[in-house]
């Protein structure tokens, strides 16, 4: 199965990327690490996209297209997450590969820049508990506050967020592959949600 994690930041992508491709034994496709691999080269360009995401802006299209393109050819199921952020990024997705379903996650932003404003990630492996948790529970690494988790980036975020991202609602429901589920809820309620309409309870 191909699915796309689409919500606002805070909307829990992350951790529904986690469980969903846990239990479809797919990989998870999380954009915000491939490009900081190319951040970690010390490359020119990924010195620019390293710019851009400390202060909360979106990546160039052409350079995160470029990106995931080359990750994503061959695979034949996957859960990606963050990609598209732009309608150019998703109409160069579907020249890429046949998405089966696009799940979005509905989030007040309320909610959702509050979640951003109290999450914690694992420095070792990426993972975003509970924020009441002192170390990872997957891998016993210590949890750091995101650079991109300041207000004033999250600010951006969301700025971004509603004028660049959230077209995108539109787009896959005409196309008939969104799925809608209410976010605003503990972890576990809208993981029960996401796997029952997805037909994986
Ligand atoms: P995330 O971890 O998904 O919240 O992404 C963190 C940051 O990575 C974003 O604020 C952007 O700067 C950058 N980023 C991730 N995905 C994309 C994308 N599809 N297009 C442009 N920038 C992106």
């Amino acid at each position: 199965m191909k699915l796309v994690l689409l919500g606002p930041p805070g909307s829990g992508k992350g951790t529904a990327g986690v469980q969903i491709a846990d239990k479809l034994g797919v990989p998870r496709v999380v954009t915000s690490e491939l490009l900081k691999l190319e951040t970690r080269s010390g490359s020119e360009v990924g010195q620019l996209m390293a710019s851009y995401m400390d202060r909360g802006d979106l990546v160039p299209d052409d350079l995160v297209i470029k990106t995931v393109a080359s990750h994503l050819k061959n695979m034949s199921g996957f859960v990606l997450d963050g990609f598209p952020r732009t309608v150019k990024q998703a109409q160069e997705l579907e020249k890429m590969v046949d998405i089966d379903k696009v799940v979005y996650l509905e989030t007040r932003l309320a909610v959702a820049k509050q979640r951003n404003l109290a999450r914690k990630v694992c420095k070792l492996c990426g993972f975003s508990p509970q924020p009441h948790l002192m170390s990872c529970p997957r891998c016993g690494g210590e949890l750091q506050k995101r650079a991109d988790d300041s207000e004033q980036a999250i600010e951006r975020r969301f700025e971004n967020y509603l004028r660049e991202t959230s077209p995108l609602v539109d787009f896959y429901k005409a196309k008939g592959k969104l799925v809608q589920i209410d976010a605003n809820d503990p972890v576990d309620v809208v993981k029960e949600r996401i796997f029952s309409v997805l037909g994986l309870l």
